[in-house]
């Protein structure tokens, strides 16, 4: 039977086909411990452990480690007991020693957070034991050197000094290497590894300034630390600031009892993926490496072996290997245990479909006895999740809302990002080859170091390997290129979870970090020199290879025909030419939520005019200049309306301060009087007079409109004049929504209404001919919103500009608010940028209020947003809750915008069953 353990236990046990916890105990059990435990349920292998919670790592943060290994001590101890008579083997015994391996575990998978140590409970005096038990001298030996170098780096944190430097350890291994004249690691002989073991310990008393630890109890309670203490370290703390994960949360950790991978030929350890985490295919793949520890296979030292047949041959075909070497020296796991392979095949179609997602399993195999090691919902591309998510609702393993509740809207970014111009690639020098780990296309100058990743903008990121340090610049940088390691290197598992290109094991590839160079063949290339990679093909090519926008797979298309069954809001888009509106609707934008026709103004041929409707003294001297404006005007509402195809758009007056668009260098102001015929002095004094101390805040906005009625009504005019236009020329019915920006008082939105609609009479008048069109405003000052109801009486419709909104609520410059943003959020006065995520709490009551008020005297309005909120999922599914009609975003966020209002939609339908 199994139980479930009493809340307040700190230690959950699992093996032998029970387990004290499942896999819906993600939060207390982490999830590496929940999927043990859940494994262990099912019937699946795995090593005897146990979990330590969650909840222990916060009582940890806030009482200390004596306090906390008091209160667990004896549940670990027990715990220890049970595992030690299901292995029959004692921990601290000298004869007969239970090794263990310690892991942490956090509720999501963190790459920053503590790795494994394994092969705890060694000591000089247990060796001799082992050597009896197993009859393996040189097993146990290894098993020793590496402990030590596991322990010492993760828990006694002996890393290297100098970013230049290696591992220091690694640093002794290569240097034995080098004076005996080998290669591999498994052409050390016993007397070897010994002499390796003293090295370590040498180098640990010097640097330590004490003895390597001896008990095992002290060598476990300093990992079980270790664990808790990763969980502030700085690359957790990135990490977990990155994905927004809160400090609460904690991370669990995970006990087990040890098997071992290289316990000779008959043993071999390995990773595998139930179907393609870079493409999606449903094809089972991974990698092994026989006699060998897991971190063999991710540390990229020695090359890793595909698991299926198919899957070697592909591997062989890159690495430029022939099929008689790849047979000889790289045999599949399928080839070369058969058995083993079936085995595994099975649980891996066990485990997927009881998981029912992709999952990224460890197994290790101990003289012929299989175990699962751990398994995990993969990480995977942003391609491989659509795919994934809509091949597994058409085998019927999950239905509709699950699929797009799969879907992580922002990692559909990664699906419209430019890939390689196929021509330009045929023309590229292919400098080096390596294994294609997170697809994509990316070009960038050298960097050599994660923290440098910034120096240029942009780089990609060369290294012989990466580690969990090099999070923050793997993110920084376009791209990552690793000398060794294959497809599940931590490189490209974390390059894939990132989204990121990524080329692996490229092992023609000479990185000397001192020197800062790359070498390949006789060419050497110097930090800051183009490189391209494409993480498709592996390919490594010289210099920068032009890239185009992507095409989008068949899944996307019906991935986006699914959310517009369960979303109730629709998505617009934010376009101010027909490129973009076209792009968009490509996305499937329903409409235009925001046109800015102030950047119709800004281009080279308009600018003139602008300014000379500018700098005009008289009324008449503008209406001047604005008569110019007009039929450019008309022509950008043309295209639009053309492109959009009878969908909305919403138009809005011109809204920034006139300062703008008058040139403040002394060259460009005397070409401007020269232009104009008029004094320079003239120029400057104008200038002067449009200077303002907080142009945000200042004569913007329906504000110009109000003063200056004649631009209003040009622009009035152009829109109602090319709605006709459109109407006539091409049978397009469009439905243009003009909309007054910046209205704080129902008498700005009054006045600017009325020459609207008298412009529009006019118009009508003139061609003899209607069209329909409707009048809003935007609801950007908080003071609209408070009075949102008198407003809405004589609305169309309201558009939340919550750029302006938050710049006002928190009284933070949107020009200025940079100089100490991220001051706030380091010191997390600010939990997210507010001009990024929507501030639900604060301005987020504004919209609330702004909506309610609106509808209440005005039952029907029409609401929306176009702030860049509009595309910011968080964000969307707030705007849902608030009942809005549409939301607005860029072109390249209207995909994301769509996943984010069906989610939406599940998760409030899912909440009123
Ligand atoms: C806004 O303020 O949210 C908005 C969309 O307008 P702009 O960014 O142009 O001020
Ligand atoms: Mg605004």
């Amino acid at each position: 039977m199994d139980t479930i353990k009493d809340r307040t236990m700190s230690v959950y046990k699992f093996g032998n086909k029970k387990a004290d916890g499942r896999k819906e105990l993600k939060n207390l059990l982490g999830g590496k411990g929940a999927n043990l435990a859940e494994m262990s349920r099912i019937g699946i292998p795995v090593p005897p452990g146990f979990t330590i919670t969650t909840e222990v790592c916060t009582q940890f943060n806030q009482e200390g480690k004596k306090a906390i290994i008091d209160r667990i001590e004896s549940e670990v101890r027990e715990a220890i007991a049970e595992i030690e008579e299901t292995m029959g083997a004692h921990f601290g015994d000298d004869e007969n020693p239970l090794l263990i391996s310690v892991r942490s575990g956090a509720r999501v998978s963190m790459p920053g957070m503590m790795d494994t140590v394994l092969n705890l409970g060694l000591n000089e005096e247990s060796i001799a034991g082992l050597v009896e038990k197993t009859g393996n001298e040189r097993f146990v030996w290894d098993s020793y050197r590496r402990f030590i170098q596991m322990y010492s780096g993760v828990v006694l944190g002996l890393k290297p000094e100098n970013k230049e430097d290696l591992d220091p350890f690694e640093e002794i291994i290569d240097h034995l290497k080098e004076k005996r004249n080998i290669d591999l690691d498994t052409h050390f002989t016993v007397q070897d590894l010994k002499d390796l073991v003293y090295d370590f310990k040498d180098i640990v008393k010097k640097r330590t300034g004490k003895p390597f630890p001896k008990d095992p109890w002290d060598q476990l309670w300093g990992a079980v630390i270790a664990v808790f203490e990763s969980w502030n370290g700085d690359r957790a703390l990135y990490y977990r600031k990155m994905h927004g994960y809160p400090e609460d949360w904690g991370t669990a950790v995970n006990v087990q009892a040890m098997v071992f991978g290289n316990m000779g030929e008959d043993s071999a350890t390995g990773v595998c993926f139930t179907r393609d985490a870079g493409t999606g295919e449903n094809k089972f793949n991974g990698e092994y490496l026989v006699n060998a520890q897991g971190e063999d296979v991710v540390a990229g030292v020695r090359t890793p072996q595909q698991i299926t047949k198919t899957g070697s041959r592909r591997w062989a075909e890159l690495a430029q290997i022939s099929e008689e070497d790849r047979a000889e020296n790289y045999p599949s796991l399928e080839e070369l245990m058969p058995e083993m392979y079936k085995e595994l095949f099975g649980y891996q179609r066990t485990l997927e479909d009881h998981y029912r997602d992709m999952q990224d399993m460890e197994f290790t195999i101990q003289q012929g006895k299989l175990w699962i090691l751990q398994t995990r919902n993969g990480k995977r591309t942003g391609a491989a999740m659509v795919k994934i998510a809509m091949d597994l609702l058409s085998e019927g393993l999950i239905d509709e809302k699950a699929t797009i509740e799969r879907i992580d809207p922002i990692k559909l970014d990664e699906l419209l990002h430019p890939v390689f111009d196929p021509k330009a690639l045929m023309e590229a020098t292919v400098i080096a080859q390596g294994l294609p780990a997170s697809p994509g296309a990316a070009t960038g100058k050298i960097v050599f170091f994660a923290d440098e990743a910034a120096k240029y903008k942009f780089s990609i990121l060369v290294r012989i390997e990466t580690s969990p340090e090099d999070l923050e610049g793997m993110n920084i940088a376009r791209g990552i290129v690793t000398a060794r390691g294959g497809m599940t290197s931590h490189a490209a598992v974390v390059a894939r979870g990132m989204g990121k290109c990524c080329v692996s094991g490229a092992g023609a590839l000479k990185i000397n970090y001192k020197a800062r160079t790359l070498t390949v063949g006789d060419h050497v290339y110097q930090e800051g020199d183009w490189i391209s990679i494409n993480g498709s093909t592996g390919n490594i090519l010289e210099g920068k290879v032009a890239t185009k926008e992507p095409e989008l797979s068949g899944e996307f298309g019906q991935l986006m025909a699914l959310t517009d069954k369960y979303a109730r809001m629709q998505v617009r888009t934010n376009a101010d030419n027909p490129k973009d509106a076209l792009i968009a609707r490509g996305f499937g934008a329903k409409g235009i939520g925001l046109t800015r026709t102030e950047h119709m103004f800004f281009e080279v041929d308009r600018i003139k005019a602008m300014r000379e409707m500018i700098l005009a003294d008289t009324v008449k001297g503008r209406k001047q200049a604005l008569r110019e404006l007009l039929p450019m005007q008309r022509g950008d509402f043309e295209g639009i309306f053309e492109a959009m195809e009878g969908f909305p758009v919403t138009i809005r007056l011109l809204d920034p301060p006139l300062h703008e668009f008058v040139p403040h260098q002394l060259a460009t102001q005397r070409e401007l009087a020269e232009e104009l015929h008029i004094s320079l002095a003239n120029v400057k004094q104008k200038v002067a007079e449009l200077e303002e101390f907080n142009p945000m805040m200042g004569h913007r906005g329906c504000r110009l409109g109000n003063t200056y009625p004649e631009i209003t009504e040009m622009q009035a005019r152009a829109i109602i004049e090319a709605a006709l236009n459109v109407k006539k020329n091409k049978g397009i019915e469009s439905q243009p929504e003009i909309m007054v920006p910046l209205v704080g008082t129902v008498e700005e939105f009054l006045l600017q209404k009325s020459i609207i609609q008298q412009t529009a009479e006019e118009v009508f008048n003139e061609r003899k001919d209607k069209i329909s069109y409707s009048i809003g405003t935007m609801i950007e000052i908080p003071r609209a919103a408070l009075l949102a109801d008198k407003i809405a009486g004589h609305a169309d419709f309201f558009s939340f500009g919550t750029n302006d909104l938050t710049q006002m609520t928190f009284g933070y410059s949107r020009d200025d608010a940079g100089k100490f943003l991220s001051v706030y959020l380091e010191k997390g006065i600010l939990k997210e940028d507010p001009f990024e995520v929507l501030d639900q709490e604060g301005v987020g009551q504004l919209v609330i209020m702004g909506t309610e008020l609106g509808r209440q005297a005005h039952p029907g309005l029409k609401v929306g947003i176009c702030g860049e909120h509009g595309g910011e999922p968080s964000s969307v599914e707030f705007c849902h809750r608030v009942g809005m009609n549409y939301v607005s975003c860029s072109p390249y966020r209207v995909p994301i915008a769509r996943v984010a209002a069906a989610q939406a939609a599940i998760k409030e339908s899912a909440l009123m069953v």
